[in-house]
């Protein structure tokens, strides 16, 4: 156990984790499809719509400018933690999905017939789908990388589907259901190498690590407030001021114009040229709390702390006769997916619930990676800051009653 983590006072920041589910205390293992939210989050919420509720970058009067403040505070809080240039390269989304579904559509503008994107075996469906909605309309190709029995990508494939066609490497930092880590800054490099822009969703990664976009290099990255402890409803889009620049809005509105007339629109400056319509500003507001609240435990000790459950668990679960543990990547998130002997992951799932536990079942939105595992789905539990050994425990012990009933 890690010195100085005291996980038992993360633990009464989240009042949720005192729930019972089935008759037993909850343990809360479902934390890659959303992590729980500390008090200080949802204060700020009730504070915000009891005190401060009017709509922003319209109004004169106090409350609005208040709540303008709020938002572009949270902007500038976001700018610094993941190390952008400026505020005018973060732009507020609905989430991680809504991000690459704006570069698909805005940045996909330039397509043409013919041209390549490059993704990975192991994306989620919303770096996949969006990329497939522009072939509706061009005949653009998606070359695909694959991955070794860890789960690891293979870089040499990578580098060889680079071609004069190629427009965007689109890739996860870290894989939602194995785990991986990916070598972003290396990938990058690579793209950059044949002059291709590289988008990163940082969705799996942003709870776990502190993305450096300059470090990285990456010209897009994304992710969603809702898995770092924030509000749901939240997300952003990093763009490189001078490609966001380049792409025409996404979505057309109040809030992204500087004139209209029913001639000619003329569009508001970054960021706002690509936020149309009232946003959810008191959820933006209070993601800034979420950002302190991982500052302030610190996103090394968080880490550290994910990493020593992610092994004592690996361990422990390696003892269960049958089981299949999906990824063992050497540089892992605290992500685990598995399946044991024939057992269907959702009855897995399902018993697990009653004896309190919460772990995810099914394809994890990732069906072209399950494909390539050879399985229709897994069996997922993964970690965050709260979550303890003791918890660990309670799930193996719930894992092996369940086994053999299923066995
Ligand atoms: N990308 C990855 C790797 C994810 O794990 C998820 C959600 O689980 C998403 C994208 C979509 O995020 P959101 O639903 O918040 O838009």
């Amino acid at each position: 156990m890690m010195a100085g983590f005291d996980v038992e006072k993360i633990r009464k920041k989240f009042p949720i984790l005192l729930r019972q589910v089935g008759g037993k205390g909850l343990i809360y293992l479902d934390n890659t499809a959303t992590s729980q939210t500390p008090v200080s989050v949802v204060d700020e919420i009730d504070y915000l719509y009891e005190n401060t509720k009017a709509n922003v970058h319209r109004g004169v009067h106090t409350l609005s400018q208040e709540a303008t403040d709020r938002q572009e505070h949270t902007r500038r809080r976001v700018q610094g933690w993941i190390n952008a240039r400026s505020f005018e390269e973060i732009i507020f989304t609905r989430g991680t999905t809504e991000a690459i579904n704006l570069v698909a559509s805005s940045f996909g503008d330039r397509f043409k017939d013919g041209d390549e994107i490059i993704l990975t075996v192991m994306e989620h469906h919303a770096n996949i789908v969006p990329w497939q909605l522009l072939q509706r309309h061009k005949n653009i190709k998606l070359r695909v990388v694959d991955i070794n029995d860890r789960g690891e990508l293979d870089l040499e494939q990578y580098r060889s589907l680079f071609t004069p066609h190629t427009v965007l490497a689109s890739f996860t930092h870290i894989s939602n259901v194995l785990g991986t880590v990916n070598p972003v800054k290396e990938m990058t490099e690579i793209a950059h190498s044949h002059g291709v822009p590289v988008l990163i969703d940082g969705a799996q990664a942003s709870p776990h690590l502190r993305p450096d976009v300059q470090d990285i290099g990456c010209d897009f990255y994304v992710f969603s407030s809702h898995k770092m402890y924030g509000p749901t409803g939240v997300g952003v889009l990093y763009g490189r001021k001078e490609l966001l620049e380049s792409m025409p809005p996404y979505q057309g509105g109040g809030e992204m114009i500087k004139h209209v007339s029913f001639e000619h629109t003329t569009f508001a400056d970054l960021p706002f040229k690509f936020e149309a319509g009232t946003p959810d500003f008191i959820g933006i507001a209070a993601f800034a709390k979420a950002i302190d609240f991982i500052e302030e435990t610190g996103i090394d000790n968080i880490r550290l702390h994910e990493e020593e459950l992610l092994h004592y668990t690996t361990e422990k679960l390696l003892e269960i006769p049958g089981i299949k543990i999906y990824g063992t990547a050497p540089d892992k998130a605290a992500v685990i997916s598995f399946n044991i002997g024939e057992a269907h992951n959702y009855d897995v799932g399902f018993l697990l619930d009653k004896m309190g536990v919460a772990v995810r079942t099914g394809h994890h939105c990732a069906q072209p990676l399950m494909e390539r595992l050879g399985v229709p789905g897994t069996v997922r539990a993964s970690f965050a800051a709260y979550n303890t050994f003791d918890e660990a425990d309670r799930f193996i012990e719930a894992l092996k009653r369940v086994a053999p009933m299923l066995m």
